[in-house]
């Protein structure tokens, strides 16, 4: 069929992800179109902050991950790419002045949402990205990879295409969620979908009767069954069915989804005063207020609206004289300042829900570049996303890094045509000196995926927990996080923020590593690490299983052997060489121990894969080896 447009990228939606994504790909040089549906672009952003345009939270990393709500662990990369001073920088270069207020928001020094919105324009301009309006319908896709758009006036061609549609709240502005089900029909889970930093309706009546009351200085908790789930001190005002005011927008997004039936929530009037110095207080006033009636008494308590339902709530008659009042009856009237109950029943809409909470499940999403690991070539960016954030900037930060991720990597991706090589077999081989050897060669990274395996050993080990206990190191997993980096060419491994590369290369470690080495969870969890390198570089990459099930795809797989014997040898001398004592014979006994373990193991064991190629070392010197992997890699890969 023909197509009625080509680009590089298509993004679909013109929002601040859209057009931080957009504006990132054509920086790589890529050709870029931007769909939308509405007639003007960044309509959202320009009435955000109530349109001046609160752009980033000037934070630090902490600030920022405390600040949102779902999706903090998913958002950590993009954010550290491209977190609130990178916003800054962008949006000052693009030649708009910011400012910093109260609670650090960060808004145009104009106060004008649409300085910010004509620059991205202007920007995406500069740089040849196109805007189409358009309704896109789906996508089209072959073999699990994007080759087009389709839209209600024929199809796009693109290579890869970023959805960043928005989510379902202020629909007047278009964000009427098209993309969920674009992304839905590709296979992507979306989670159920609340309005979020939205007032909350509530139960009583009396709500109505002090509706625009605005408090500030009192506390708001909210429980679920005994747990606190929220409670903060600041500002809220009252609605014509509920609460609302900053206190509560975030209350709301800490609870949507929840059964709030569940729920009790309280507000405290004078949070500052505990309950013994606000009774010594109202003891006071009462004393000068003796002869008054209790309704006329609480003016120096209380604002006057709320007056007369702190008077009923209290079940205290109101034209009770003030002196009469018995120390039971104070003591409930203390009780209702320290904790007027409100029982929430119900969020406001989307028209004035701030953003949404809940979308497609960010699981599926690869982190660092936001690319779909179901479908190669979508990229998804910004509030269609499951995460969400507080006030105060936070969700649009959320939309400009993760609209930077992708257009960065929807970008390389146009270049990528990676190269990988796998290099499997048991321990003593060589394969790590050849492996290196070979990737200086070629110009590829080395990837040493065994560190990846003692990392979470080492991780294990440092939490006490049982290395062999599969569900207890099962369940470390969802909080480790490990990476690898290049550091002078040198791999580097980073377990959650720090550097361990030294740490790990101990006996005890590699016990751990071999122990969790075998247990799927853990296979699986560094799976996907592992394929994103080779996915993103050329690499050598040396293991087990990496032929067989990590790199199934490559090219050129070599099944690295010796005899036990001659790696034993091997092994013997090298320790022998650093100073070590050494045993040939328990040498060689441990060696054939971890191969029997390595290649009988049920998950991934180490065997020749069906298109690998057996290279035996047992006769070779290492340059010779190095020669023979070499020129085996050379041939496979069709490089010379
Ligand atoms: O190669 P290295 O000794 O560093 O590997 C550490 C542990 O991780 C070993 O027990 C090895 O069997 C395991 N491993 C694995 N799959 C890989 C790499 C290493 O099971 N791809």
């Amino acid at each position: 069929m023909a197509f009625i447009d080509r680009t590089e990228i298509a993004v679909i939606g013109g929002g601040a992800a859209g057009f931080a994504a957009a504006i990132f790909a054509a920086r790589q040089g890529a050709s870029v179109l931007i769909i939308d549906k509405a007639r003007r672009p960044l309509m959202k952003l320009r009435i955000s902050g109530k349109g001046r345009c609160n752009l980033t939270n000037d934070c630090s990393d902490q600030e920022f991950f405390d600040n949102i709500f779902r999706g903090a662990k998913f958002l950590r990369s993009a954010e550290s790419r491209f977190g609130p001073h990178d916003i800054m920088a962008f949006v000052e270069d693009l030649g708009v002045p910011l400012k910093t207020e109260r609670g650090r928001r960060v808004f145009p020094v104009s106060d004008k949402a649409d300085d910010v919105a004509s620059a991205l324009l202007k920007e995406a301009e500069r740089l040849g990205v196109r805007i189409r309006k358009g309704t896109v319908t789906g996508a089209i896709s072959v073999n699990g990879e994007i080759t087009g758009v389709r839209t209600e006036d024929g199809d796009i061609e693109c290579r890869s295409m970023i959805l960043a549609t928005g989510g379902l709240s202020y629909p007047a502005t278009g964000s009427t969620g098209d993309g969920y089900a674009i992304a839905g029909k590709l296979g992507h889970t979306v989670t159920e979908r609340y309005p979020a930093l939205v007032s909350l309706k509530c139960e009583e009546q009396w709500c109505a009767e002090v509706q625009g009351l605005s408090l500030r200085n009192v506390s708001l908790t909210c429980r679920r069954g005994k747990k606190t789930i929220y409670s903060e001190q600041g500002e809220m005002l009252f609605t014509s069915d509920g609460i609302s005011g900053p206190l509560v927008l975030t209350l709301s997004s800490v609870i949507a989804g929840s059964d709030m039936k569940e729920l009790r929530t309280e507000i405290d009037l004078k949070p500052s005063l505990d309950r013994e110095t606000l009774d010594r207080r109202v003891l006071r006033d009462m004393k000068e207020n003796s002869n008054r009636e209790f309704r006329n008494s609480l003016g120096d308590l209380l604002p006057r609206s709320l007056i007369p339902v702190i008077v009923e709530l209290s079940g205290i008659d109101p034209s009770k004289r003030v002196n009469s009042i018995t120390s039971e009856e104070r003591s409930r009237l203390v009780s209702l300042l320290k904790a007027l109950p409100v029982t929430i029943c119900g969020t406001g809409g989307w028209n004035e829900a701030i953003v949404t909470a809940g979308g497609i499940a960010t699981r599926e999403v690869d982190p660092k570049t936001m690319e779909s690991k179901l479908v190669k070539g979508l990229f998804i960016a910004g509030e269609i996303l499951d995460a969400d954030g507080a006030t105060g900037g936070y969700n649009l930060t959320i939309a400009f890094s993760t609209g930077h991720a992708a257009g960065i990597a929807a970008a390389e991706r146009r270049n990528r045509k990676m190269n990988a090589i796998a290099i499997d077999g048991p321990g003593g081989a060589g394969k790590s000196t050849i492996a290196k050897a070979l990737a200086k060669e070629l110009g590829y990274i080395y990837v040493d995926t065994g560190a990846l395996y003692r990392a979470v050993g080492l991780y294990a080990l440092r939490k006490g927990a049982d290395t062999h206990d599969r569900k207890a190191v099962a369940a470390l997993l969802p909080d480790i996080d490990v990476d690898i980096r290049y550091v002078d060419g040198e791999q580097r491994v980073i377990l959650c923020g720090e550097d361990v590369s030294g740490l790990i290369r101990t006996e005890d470690v590699s016990m751990a590593a071999s122990a969790v080495s075998a247990q799927p969870e853990v296979r699986e969890f560094l799976l996907e690490t592992q394929r994103d390198l080779a996915r993103r570089n050329n690499v050598v990459m040396d293991g087990r299983d990496i032929g067989t099930v990590v790199l199934p795809d490559a090219k050129c797989k070599i099944f690295l052997t010796a005899s036990a014997e001659e790696r034993a040898r091997r092994r013997y001398r090298q320790l022998l060489e650093k100073g070590e004592e050494a045993d040939y014979e328990a040498v060689l006994e441990d060696l054939k121990k971890r191969d029997y373990d390595d290649s009988h193991r049920e998950i991934a064991p180490l065997k020749l894969a069906e298109d690998g190629i057996e290279i035996d070392t047992t006769e070779l010197e290492l340059n010779e080896s190095i020669k023979a992997v070499l020129k085996t890699a050379k041939e496979r890969l069709g490089l010379d």
